[in-house]
């Protein structure tokens, strides 16, 4: 099953990602920052959602037996086929800790693929969790798991929606972390599993302690005192490679046209992996992005949009209003698109990896938040940080749109969030410099592995 491709200076990790495009990435940019800290790479994955092994020939990959069945994956119950996985894949897991990956020093798991840290424990090895989120996002998941303690579940049934959750400032209990995708007590059931680090060895955190300094210090009092914490993100810049980690095909046609547009003039607009959002919704941002006149581009993921009845029809619709002002891909390389001089704002739905890229690249945003902690980041992107502004509905609506990307894009307000955000841009390059909070913590983790 497994071929050793390189002799280990320091021995091998198993690193075992969550099935999902932004647990995906993270943990792949990891693996190569260890690699090329001379540690050997196993990469455990399910089935579903497999990474293409031959994008990274350095890694050695084996699949873990999910045995998902199709309507589950089908389903999009998000915290049922994660509970399911955690499941099925344990035997698996075992197999290979017993045979092939008898050589492993460390495990580093994603902090949903729980069953990681029991089969490592029972093996006497030591794991740690690599978290995703924000340390934000972490506090207000403890504060989820109280309120359905106390029967305070779903929101949507209470009155106290608008309020500012005690404590959590700016946090309103509508921008707590709760799933749109998930019944609520099996994700709580899921977020119980994933907060019990009596297991675990350390904490790797995808964040960058000066953007949320209150929480992490509350984190590390209140919740998590007993083993050390690596706050090495933003991930992505650590260990730039070109291969990528997408499960979709990049569209690289994007780029010719960017560099056709004039610098900060173009809108980029992407809802990342999982948002779904409905045809109407979908009318509503184009007409908004058509009308506000500002040059954008625009993903349309395959499938992320709700009865996609004559979808291909309302593209073609978009592409024809739009014209040379508008680009539509399917998928975009991301990191790529946010670097370019042309791109002057980011309409997103504020998944963690969005935000931490768009900060790193100096880009302001546009928030329409969907689901799990993307309303809280939004939160942070627009009271804390102020380096964007929400549109706070329901629901896409072209006239919002329209004026969201004006206001970012060419009025002094928005003016103001470009340069907050590179002033983001620049403290976030002294973290990865020699010498700051994240290449420090990055060598303290390297340490802390190989004393294993
Ligand atoms: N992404 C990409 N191309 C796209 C849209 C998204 O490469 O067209 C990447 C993006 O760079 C990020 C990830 O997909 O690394 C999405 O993760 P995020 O946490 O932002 O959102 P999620 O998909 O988990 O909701």
């Amino acid at each position: 099953m497994e071929k050793t491709r390189e002799v280990a200076k320091h021995g091998r990790l198993l690193l075992v990602p969550c099935p999902y495009q932004g647990h995906i990435n993270p943990m792949l940019n990891l693996a190569t920052y260890l690699h090329r800290n001379g540690f050997s790479i196993t990469i455990a994955h399910t089935s579903f959602n497999s990474p293409n092994p031959n994008r990274h020939p350095e890694f050695t990959f084996i699949c873990l037996n999910d045995c998902l069945a199709d309507d589950l994956v089908a389903s999009l119950d998000i915290a049922i086929l994660l509970l399911t996985v955690n499941n099925n894949c344990k035997a698996s897991l075992e197999e290979a800790m017993a045979t092939v990956l008898r050589d492993v020093v460390c495990v580093i798991h994603d902090e949903i693929m729980t069953f990681c840290a029991e089969v490592a424990s029972s093996f006497g090895v030591r794991s740690l969790v690599l978290r995703t989120n924000s340390v934000s996002t972490c506090i207000g998941r403890s504060v989820v798991l109280q309120l359905h303690a106390e029967g305070r579940l779903p929101l949507l049934d209470q009155g106290f929606m608008e309020d500012e959750v005690p404590n959590l400032h700016p946090l309103r209990y509508k921008d707590l972390p709760i799933s749109a995708f998930s019944d609520i007590s099996q994700s709580t059931k899921l977020v119980h599993k994933m907060h019990d680090l009596t297991t675990s060895s350390g904490v790797i955190w995808n964040t960058i302690p000066f953007l949320e300094p209150s929480e992490f210090t509350k984190f590390k009092a209140n919740i998590c005192n007993q083993i050390p914490i690596f706050a090495i993100g933003p991930i992505h810049k650590i260990s730039p490679t070109s291969s990528s980690s997408s499960l979709l095909n990049e569209d690289y046609t994007c780029l010719p046209w960017l560099h056709k547009q004039p610098p900060n003039s173009v809108i980029y607009v992407s809802l990342g992996s999982v948002a779904l959002l409905t045809n109407h919704e979908l009318q509503e941002m184009a007409w908004g992005l058509v009308n506000s006149n500002q040059p954008f581009l625009c993903v349309v993921r395959p499938g992320s949009v709700r009865g996609s009845d004559g979808i291909g029809f309302v593209l073609e619709e978009f592409q024809k209003k739009a014209g040379d002002r508008g680009c539509i891909v399917e998928w975009a390389p991301q990191k790529e698109v946010l670097a370019h001089r042309a791109v002057g704002g980011f309409l997103s739905h504020c998944g963690w990896n969005s935000t931490l890229e768009s900060l790193s690249e100096g880009v302001p945003m546009l928030c329409k938040p969907y689901s799990g902690d993307q309303r809280g980041n939004a939160r942070y992107i627009s009271c804390v940080w102020r380096v964007g502004l929400t549109l706070e509905g329901h629901e896409l609506k072209r006239n919002e749109v329209e004026k969201g990307i004006r206001k970012l894009m060419v009025e002094e307000e928005g003016r103001k969030m470009r340069e907050r955000a590179m002033d983001f841009k620049r403290r976030i390059e002294d973290c990865l410099r020699e010498g700051g909070s994240c290449s420090r913590n990055l060598r303290e983790l390297v340490d802390f592995i190989m004393s294993s």
